[in-house]
């Protein structure tokens, strides 16, 4: 009797309570568990090659699990000879090599990977199930439910449905210590002196080492550094890299949550967003566990609230705001921006220290902090007027934990307001003085951060006159920039157009 069902299990699965794997009885010999690791996914943009072992890395070791635990798998590896290098390829492959009478499917992550399973059916002659993701806490109808018909869409709103109705954080029908958010508790400068706790970071195995060389052979001119690797590969490993946050950072999580320390990339911050991303960890057990700390007295309300607002509230929320505003959310450019990405964005190679050290740090990393991907490099291609798309193609290349349905609102909404507001009510936009708050990079900078203008001046300062200045149509009217748009009122034309012109000329430097 041939193979009637193939399971096919994408690389950002892997999650053994996975939709597509529910009804899968191991040891059923008609029932294979398929898995491609492919050219296509892996050169769609310029992925750094942390993220690419990572992901490999982690797809090698949960097929040997399943394996282990009785599952018949089909694992196709890149270096296949016969590997067509697409995934329509490989399924059409696989159904033939199967005899398969039937696939299902978890939905992808992003619209062009859903495009082309819902392309299968007809390539294919087979029926094609497409299950929902059971791994979000809010399912697409229960997003939608609360997005449909708004007029705006705030994060804060829906974080307290969720919060309601997980009972995360709640006494009752009142949340702990009768506030939702203290994020205005969360944004303390770092002191100097503070110690910041040594991470636990995974050793490779000898499995991952293989994904290692064969990344090294494959994609040698590839953006990052290869090594030292210490991203957790398997839900074991992941689960200690949790606890150890949960033991050494969190009860600093809130206070430092914003801040910055040149050389230090982690700081007190949980590093697990590539695994909730794959599904080595999911998001309702990070906050139950977060929230134990708080109970057992062991981390403090603003830290747990300040983390549980990430993941119950901003990831929850942009997944369901990815999906919920459709392809087309991708084509705006409310701004105008026009200007290609800088080099140094991937070089490093800037005299701008706050962003050669997040550059830096994220080539060695694949990881950079939310302030530093919001307020440093964000910030900084908003002001310049970077073209939305480049922005874009950047952040989803050079991350762990980069997926488009998460990377997309936060750049395209949140760091370059090419929205023109559907996400963030206001652009972050800020000038060197921010940076100079909450991090120590001024410091060592080659430019003074207090100087406005002339050849030595913190080029964030101009940068964001000017931005506000050709902008001045579309944001004046905010209520939420009235402050800078009153002290711009102040300005004559002849200081406008010194501005203007003083960002003009560093811009076209950069190019
Ligand atoms: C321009 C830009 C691009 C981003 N791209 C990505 C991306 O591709 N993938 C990604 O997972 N996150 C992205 N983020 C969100 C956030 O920066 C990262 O999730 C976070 O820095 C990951 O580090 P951490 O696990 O140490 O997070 P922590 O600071 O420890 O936060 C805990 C968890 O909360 C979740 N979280 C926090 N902020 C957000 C957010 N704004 N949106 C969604 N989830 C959030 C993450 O799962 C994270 O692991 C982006 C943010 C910005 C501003
Ligand atoms: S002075 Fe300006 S460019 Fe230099 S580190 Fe500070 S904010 Fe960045």
């Amino acid at each position: 009797m041939g193979v009637t069902t193939v399971r096919l299990v994408l690389g950002d699965q892997l999650t053994r309570g996975l939709s597509s794997l529910a009804d899968l009885r191991p040891g059923d010999p008609a029932q294979v568990v398929l898995m491609v690791e492919v050219q296509e996914e892996a050169t769609y943009v310029p992925h750094h090659r942390q993220k690419l072992v990572f992901i490999l890395g982690a797809m090698r070791h949960f097929a040997e699990e399943l394996r282990a635990a009785g599952v018949r798998v089909d694992y196709v590896r890149l270096d296949d000879p016969a590997n067509t290098g697409t995934f329509t390829g490989e399924v059409a492959r696989a159904v033939a090599r199967h005899k398969a009478t039937r696939l299902i499917v978890t939905e992808a992550g992003e619209w062009r990977v859903r495009r082309l399973i819902e392309s299968w059916e007809a390539s294919l002659g087979i029926p094609v199930e497409m299950r929902e993701d059971n791994r979000f806490i809010a399912s697409h109808a229960r997003f939608d439910r609360w997005a449909s018909g708004r007029k705006t869409y705030r994060m804060e709103f829906f974080y307290r449905e969720m919060r309601r109705e997980t009972g995360i954080l709640m006494d009752g029908a009142d949340p702990v210590g009768d506030q939702w958010n203290l994020d205005a508790e969360n944004r303390r400068a770092l002191p100097s002196r503070l110690p910041i706790p040594a991470r636990s970071r995974p050793a490779p195995d000898v499995m991952t080492r293989e994904v290692i060389d064969l990344v090294a052979e494959r994609f040698p001119h590839g953006f990052g550094d290869l090594e030292p690797f210490g991203w957790a590969v398997t839900r074991d490993e992941a689960l200690v890299v949790l606890d150890d946050f949960l033991m050494t950072c969190l009860p600093s999580f809130g206070d430092y949550q914003d801040a910055m320390r040149h050389g230090a990339p982690f700081l007190f911050h949980s590093t697990i967003s590539p695994y909730l991303n794959v599904g080595l960890l999911l998001p309702r057990e990070v906050c139950d566990a977060a929230e134990a700390e708080f109970r057992a007295g062991r981390a403090p309300l603003n830290a747990v609230e300040g983390f549980v607002r990430q993941v119950l509230g901003w990831r929850e929320y942009v997944r369901g705001m990815y999906w919920h505003l459709g392809p087309k959310y991708a084509a705006s450019n409310a701004l105008g921006a026009s200007r290609p990405l800088p080099d140094f964005y991937w070089t490093a190679q800037t005299p701008m220290r706050c962003l050669a050290d997040s550059v830096d740090q994220v080539r060695r990393h694949a990881y950079a902090h939310h302030i530093q991907r919001l307020m440093v490099t964000g910030n900084f291609a908003m002001l310049a007027g970077v073209r939305p798309a480049d922005v874009e193609a950047w952040y989803l290349a050079v991350f762990a934990d980069a997926f488009e349905w998460v990377e997309l609102p936060n750049t395209h909404g949140m760091a370059t307001w090419a929205d023109g507001g559907i996400i963030a009510s206001k652009p972050y936009a800020a000038s060197g003085a921010y940076i100079d708050r909450m991090s120590d990079y001024c410091g060592g900078c080659r430019y003074d951060v207090k100087a406005k203008s002339g050849p030595t001046a913190c080029p964030f300062n101009y940068l964001y006159w000017a931005f506000l200045i050709r902008n001045e149509e579309i944001l004046k009217g905010n209520p939420r920039m009235a402050m800078p748009y009153r002290t711009l009122g102040t300005w004559n034309s002849g200081r406008r157009a010194a501005v203007l012109a003083e960002a003009e000329t560093f811009l076209d430097g950069l190019a």
